[in-house]
């Protein structure tokens, strides 16, 4: 009888657990469970919808999603439809691949006011997710702060910024899509607790911001030190002073016609979001930096707005049955093994940290975890949690399913557009019953 395997998360973690297990050649069955009827995780929830190049990553998850011995069970929740104890009378593995949902809280009094919304939420209704689909953006301000100095707050920044003609190729939602660009946006405030220097964008990412049609980037040239100082590895050493000559450029190239702008605000830290019920702006310390820490000066400024979006980390919604490493806000695991039977890969194990790549070499950790700790199959499997899903009612979306719904989704693309998103499951599982 081949190793039962259940993959929950079909991210890129769940796919290159799945992956591996296939490369290994071994007699495995394996399942592949997700919560929404769409597969891919954050390759279609949060990466952004101008960065199509990132998303054909999925290409390969789909040899993998079309091999004999892998099904796809779309719709289907573990927690919700399924319990963990289920699934482990059931299969011989289960790998939790379920990645870091929540949005990690930013923590200073006013943060729970209207129009302060964590960019897991942001990215995800930009995304079409249909956790969001209802989300009201607070978009009707001149001016948005995103807090965080990563990739992900420059993805937003630009996102809110660029114009309809460069969000052509673009997957955004139509009426997303309309709210941004109806949207009295004009500056966006990117603030970051340390420097330069310190700063996490990827330079390709950074490059981009000096080349949007109608917004141009500024920055304080007295935050830009003349070179890059501190205990860094070569690799980051050279990735550090690429971006700070790319800023020094965006400082020698003012492009003061255009309308909108994103300004770099480095050397700051968030302590209070100011108004009554909702948002109108936020305060601000001034900071230095010492021994990479930031430290406050007691300085402080206010930048008027009415929406914040802090995209400072990401939160583990804990499930049911599952130990939670408190600190680290992971599932509790030593090197991907939670219990007997039990394993994890990708964000939900090592924290939001890396790339899509990152999570591929968790993904061949778990395949060999597995196929280390159990030689035969034992349980039943896949034939036993279909007639669960069966007795209760549950309609699952195959791949097969899936394929459909993507076909539709392309059929309904604006023009260079590579997809109209379905944003609700009620609307996948309609066009899936007609
Ligand atoms: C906004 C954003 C932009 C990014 N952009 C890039 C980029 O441009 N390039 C890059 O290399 N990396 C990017 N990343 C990082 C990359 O997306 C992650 O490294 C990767 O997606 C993590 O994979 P994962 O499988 O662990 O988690 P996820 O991708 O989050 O997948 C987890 C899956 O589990 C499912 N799930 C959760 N709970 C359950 C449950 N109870 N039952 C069943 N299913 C469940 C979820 O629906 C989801 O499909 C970005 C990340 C973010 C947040």
């Amino acid at each position: 009888m081949p190793i039962s395997v259940a993959i929950v998360g079909s991210g890129p973690s769940g796919f290159y657990v799945a992956e591996a297990l296939i490369k290994s050649g071994a007699d495995v069955a394996i399942d592949i469970i997700e919560r929404l009827p769409t597969p891919f995780g954050l390759i279609r929830g949060g990466v952004a919808p101008d960065h199509q190049s990132t998303k054909r990553v999925t290409r390969a998850y789909e040899r993998s999603a079309l091999t004999e011995c892998v099904r796809y069970y779309g719709n289907v929740e573990l927690n919700r439809d399924i319990s963990i104890e289920e699934l482990r009378n059931t299969y011989d593995a289960i790998v939790l691949a379920t990645g870091m949902p929540g949005d990690a809280k930013l923590g200073i009094p006013g943060d729970d006011k209207k129009g302060v919304i964590g960019s897991a939420t942001f990215v995800g209704w930009y995304n079409g997710h249909p956790d969001f689909k209802d989300l009201d953006p607070c978009l009707n301000t001149a001016n948005v702060v995103v807090i965080g100095n990563g990739n992900v707050a420059i993805d937003i920044a630009r996102v809110l910024v660029k114009t309809p003609e460069e969000m052509v190729e673009a997957d955004l939602p139509k009426g997303v899509a309309e709210a941004i660009q109806n949207a009295p946006v004009t500056d966006v405030y990117m603030v970051g607790r340390r420097g330069p220097v310190e700063a996490k964008f990827t330079n390709v990412e950074l490059r981009e911001m000096g080349h949007l049609a109608n917004a141009r980037a500024v920055i304080d040239p007295s935050d830009l030190p003349d070179s890059v100082t501190g205990d860094w590895s070569d690799r980051d050493r050279r990735l550090r002073e690429r971006n700070l000559e790319t800023l020094k450029e965006f400082v020698a190239a003012p492009q003061a016609e255009k309308p909108k702008a994103v300004h770099f605000t480095f050397f700051a830290k968030p302590v209070e979001i100011l108004g009554g019920d909702r948002v109108e702006g936020i305060r601000l310390e001034k900071t230095r930096v010492a021994n990479g820490r930031a430290e406050g000066t007691g300085e402080f400024f206010d930048i008027a707005c009415g929406l914040v979006i802090p995209a400072i980390g990401y939160a583990l919604q804990p499930l049911a049955g599952v130990p939670m490493d408190e600190e680290r806000g992971t599932i509790r695991n030593t090197d991907g093994r939670i219990a007997e039977g039990l394993y994890t890969a990708g964000w939900a194990k090592r924290g939001p940290t890396g790339v899509i790549g990152t999570n591929k070499p968790d993904g061949v950790a778990a395949a060999e975890a597995i196929l280390q700790d159990i030689k035969e199959g034992m349980k039943p499997g896949r034939p036993a949690f279909e007639a669960l899903l069966k007795s209760r009612d549950i309609r699952w979306v195959s791949y097969a399913d899936w394929q459909l719904i993507n076909e539709a989704e392309v059929a309904n693309a604006a023009p260079g557009s590579p997809r109209e998103k379905f944003v609700t499951t009620e609307d996948m599982l309609d066009l899936l019953a007609n």
